[in-house]
Parts: C-alpha cells; structure tokens; sequence
C-alpha cells in the first residue's frame, strides 16, 4: 500500500534559458492526495507535464505508475494509460458524443470490446452525476459538466495515477463545487492524485500533503495543517496571504 507511485529525482526543465524546474525531488505513495500549489509561473504545470512526459525533462528520472518513464526502453503510450489527465480547458473531443468521449479511448488504447466499453462509459458517467447526456455534444454541457466528463473520460481506462491541473480554474465559482465533489469521492476511493489547485479549501480537507513550488523549487511541503496553517518561509506566507 505504501510502495512509491510516482518517484522524481533530480528534475530540471528549461525552455531555452528559462530554467523553470531547478532540482525536483518528489515521491507519492500509493493511495495519496499531493497538492501543489504555488505562484502562477513558478512551474506546476511543467512539473504534471513532467511526470507522464508530456514535457520531456533537461536533466533527472521520473518513474510513475509502475513505468521508469525516463527510461531508454520507456513506452510512453503504454504509460499513459496508467496516468489519467484533467485539464483546466476539460480537452473533451469536441466532435465526438458524450459516449463516445469515454468510449472511443478504450476502444484505441485498451481494445475493450464495444459492450463492455459502453458499459464502462455508462457506469462512470452516472458515477460523475452525467445522465440524459450520452448523445449530447461537449459544447452543450455547462462547463462544469464538462469537467466532470473529463475526470469520467480520464478514468474510463483505469488509471493508477491522476493528474489535475487547475481542475476547476476555468469554471464559474459556484458549479467549482460540483467538480470538487467529484475529486474528493474520487480520492476516498483510494486513487493517488496530483492536483494542482487555488483551491485551498479542497487542499485544506482532502490533501494528505501540500507541496508549495516557487521559482521551480518546492519550497515548503507537509500535511495541509501545517504548510496552509502554518508556513515556515516568508514566500510561502506572502502566497498563502495572497490566496486565503
Ligand atoms: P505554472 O503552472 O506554475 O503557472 P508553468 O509551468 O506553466 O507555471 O510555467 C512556468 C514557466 O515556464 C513560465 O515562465 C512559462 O512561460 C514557461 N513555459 C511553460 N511551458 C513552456 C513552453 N512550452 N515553452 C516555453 N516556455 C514555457
Ligand atoms: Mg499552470
């Protein structure tokens, strides 16, 4: 149960002479809710984007969900069924039905037979409170539907590992809730989660650990009690005064 998930070690990423991830070390245990949260531009997104290789790291190894993805060996396609992503935009495929946004991808990644594929589509849907929608198109759902059949689409392949980035950022303040709700009976259930996130609340209630990045360093890390009620370093405190 408490075997590491996600294991980086010496993670440096540059874009040119931008170095926005300057020496990561970060390890999350099986069943964990890591929150990372931090200024805009201190380097969350490139450190998700990292762990499943959308962004390849400069320098340093990261191995997530049973696969050395920095490997020479590494078989990305392969790993990524393992890692689930939720954007801030949802990303649904916009031409597709509802259905076919959860079904299609277990058809190509996992060769799930049509039945079973449907079926799988229909339980998580209703799971996410999605029902009378299958037929629908994306752009006819709220946004916060949306998302929620972003995290549906995500699971559909039965990830081990999820990654949030800014889940709920893009959506009006009061449907947050209804993705938020989602996120936390999803960790309930025991799926380790990286969730970037403002929203302190969510960290506050269901992070097991909050890890505060600025400047591509994590500056501060601990149980939200601590790091949220308590900062240790001036910027995580001038952050957290931003924020609150
Ligand atoms: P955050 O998510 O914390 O707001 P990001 O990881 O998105 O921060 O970005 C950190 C820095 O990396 C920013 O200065 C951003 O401009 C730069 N950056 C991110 N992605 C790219 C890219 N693909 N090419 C060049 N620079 C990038
Ligand atoms: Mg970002």
């Amino acid at each position: 149960m408490n075997a590491p998930i996600v294991k980086v070690e010496g993670l440096h990423k540059r874009f040119g002479d931008n170095e926005v991830l300057r020496g990561i070390d970060l390890e999350i245990n099986e069943g964990e809710v890591v929150c990372l949260i931090g200024p805009s531009g201190s380097g969350k997104s490139t450190l998700l984007r990292c762990v499943n290789l959308l962004e390849e790291p400069t320098e340093g190894t990261i191995e997530a969900a049973g696969h050395d993805m920095t490997g020479p060996d590494a078989d990305l396609d392969l790993a990524r069924r393992d890692i689930g992503m939720v954007f801030q935009q949802f990303n649904l495929f916009s031409h597709m039905t509802i259905l076919d946004n959860l079904v299609i991808p277990q058809r190509r990644v996992c060769k799930t037979p049509k039945a079973e594929a449907v079926e799988t589509a229909r339980r998580l849907l209703a799971e996410v409170g999605i029902e009378g929608k299958e037929k629908a198109k994306p752009a006819q759902l709220s946004g916060g539907q949306q998302q929620r059949v972003a995290i549906a689409r995500a699971l559909a392949v039965k990830p081990r590992l999820m990654l949030f980035d800014e889940p709920t950022s893009a959506l009006d303040p009061e449907i947050v809730g209804e993705v938020l709700a989602v996120m936390k009976g999803l960790a309930a259930e025991g799926m380790t989660m990286l969730v970037v996130t403002h929203e302190m609340g969510f960290a506050r209630e269901v992070a097991d650990r909050v890890l505060f990045l600025d400047g591509g360093v994590i500056v501060e890390q601990g149980p939200p009690s601590e790091v949220l009620a308590n900062p240790q370093t001036e910027r995580a405190r001038s952050f957290l005064h931003r924020v609150l």
